[in-house]
C-alpha cells in the first residue's frame, strides 16, 4: 500500500511540475488574436507552437519513464533503493534451465528484486521475493529448529 502511495505521490508531483511547464508555455506563447473572425488552430500552423508541444510531449514521456524507472528500483516495504546487484544464472543455459538475471537486495533485508536479462517470450516482469523476518529464523535455529 505504501509502495503504491509513494508511486502515486511521485506521479502527482511530476504532473504538477508538468502543469507548471504547460502554464509557462502558455505564458510565453499566448493565443494569437482573431483575424477577420477566423481563428486558426495553432498546432499544425505555427512552427514555434508545434515545436513547443512536441518538446512538451517528450518531457511528459521522459517524466513518466523516470517515475516508473525509479519506482521499479525501490524496496516494496521500506521504499529504499535496492543495492548490491548480482548477476545470477548462466548465459550458456539462457533459454530454459537457468536464465541469467540481475538480483538486487534491500539494504535492510526486506526482499530481493529479480530482473530477467533474457526475454525469450516477450518482456518478463521483474519478480519481488519478500524475505521473512530474519530474527525469527535465527531464533528458530537457536531453539533447534522447533
Ligand atoms: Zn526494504
Amino acid at each position: 500500500m505504501r509502495y503504491w502511495a509513494y508511486f502515486l505521490s511521485k506521479a502527482a508531483a511530476a504532473a504538477a511540475v508538468l502543469w507548471l511547464v504547460w502554464k509557462g508555455i502558455y505564458a510565453v506563447m499566448p493565443e494569437p488574436e482573431t483575424f477577420l473572425y477566423m481563428r486558426v488552430s495553432r498546432f499544425p500552423q505555427d512552427l514555434g507552437w508545434t515545436s513547443a508541444l512536441l518538446g512538451f510531449w517528450l518531457l511528459i514521456v521522459g517524466a513518466a519513464y523516470l517515475v516508473v524507472w525509479d519506482q521499479r528500483r525501490r524496496c516494496r516495504t521500506c521504499l529504499r533503493l535496492l543495492r548490491m546487484p548480482v548477476e545470477r544464472g548462466s548465459w550458456g543455459l539462457a533459454t530454459l534451465l537457468n536464465p541469467p538475471r540481475l538480483e538486487s537486495i534491500c539494504p535492510y533485508g526486506h526482499g530481493t528484486m529479480e530482473l530477467p536479462e533474457v526475454h525469450v517470450t516477450g518482456a518478463a516482469p521483474p519478480q519481488w521475493h519478500a524475505h521473512g523476518n530474519m530474527w525469527t529464523e535465527l531464533e528458530k535455529r537457536d531453539s533447534g529448529g522447533k
